[in-house]
């Protein structure tokens, strides 16, 4: 794994929290290894997560009536996204992997999180009809979620009150990730740090830093229908 890129985006306001532990983890086991790792903390950088005619830099390609993805996608093969924009595209473009580490907001990723792949994964840099899916223009590159809940394991099984944890999986790995031609590793899904005992909280954080050291051996998912709804 020595040479590898990875990229961590992370979304937590406090840096002892637990998702922090989680993101520190995953860089020192990382560079441990001899992996280039970079962060990029949302919140520290206090990253716009708006969709808006700011991402474009200049003359608009049609200024009478506004459409975010083919402004975005126009000046993306003109050169002229915001910077802002332009980095993080620039720490995709050279990661081997992208790790997503996040505590679970309404099922989803936070907002701020949600803007990074709203911003950052446009059309002609991340795909780009017919090359989406399995030929996304971001292929041969990996993904990994991982993230805390407040819900228990318990809650996010199949049949119970919020239904399979993989269910919220779909949306963010095939909708986004896969779309883009990345493939998934399996997620990381610490439940309930808040409710645990420090005994199991120890042990979650011990189990990240475990899976961290063979990470570079696992095979993807198999990123289809069957493997959130079957
Ligand atoms: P923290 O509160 O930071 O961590 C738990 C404890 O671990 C803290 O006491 C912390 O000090 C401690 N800790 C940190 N590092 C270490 C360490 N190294 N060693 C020992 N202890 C440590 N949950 C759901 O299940 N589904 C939802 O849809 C959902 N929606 C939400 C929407 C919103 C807007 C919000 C605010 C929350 C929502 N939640 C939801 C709950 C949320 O997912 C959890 O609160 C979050 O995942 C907990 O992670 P954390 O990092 O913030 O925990
Ligand atoms: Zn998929």
């Amino acid at each position: 794994p020595a040479g590898r890129k990875v990229l961590i985006i992370y979304a937590h306001q406090e840096p002892k929290s637990f998702n922090g532990s989680l993101k520190s983890i995953a860089v020192e086991e990382l560079r441990k290894q001899g992996c280039s790792v970079t962060v990029s903390d949302l919140y520290a950088m206090q990253f716009e997560p708006r969709a808006t005619r700011s991402d474009i830099v200049g003359c608009l390609h049609n200024s009478e009536e506004f459409n975010y993805g083919v402004e975005m996608w126009k000046a993306y093969k003109r050169g002229c996204l915001s910077s802002d924009l332009i980095e993080e595209q620039k720490k995709v473009q050279e990661a081997d992997l992208l790790i997503f580490q996040f505590p679970l907001y309404w099922f989803s990723m936070p907002a701020i999180m949600k803007g990074w792949m709203d911003r950052v994964l446009i059309q002609g840099f991340a795909h780009e009809f017919p090359n989406c899916y399995d030929s996304g223009l971001l292929k041969n590159k990996l993904a990994l979620f991982s993230f805390t809940t407040g819900g228990s394991k318990e809650m996010y099984a199949k049949g119970s009150i919020n239904g399979d944890i993989r269910y919220l999986l779909w949306p963010m790995q095939h909708g986004i990730m896969h779309f883009c031609g990345v493939e998934l590793l399996a997620p990381h899904i610490c439940f309930a740090p808040e409710y645990v005992s420090e005994e199991e909280k120890k042990e979650m954080l011990i189990a990240w830093a475990q899976r961290l050291k063979t990470l570079w051996k696992e095979e993807p998912i198999n990123c289809s229908p069957e493997w959130y709804f079957k």
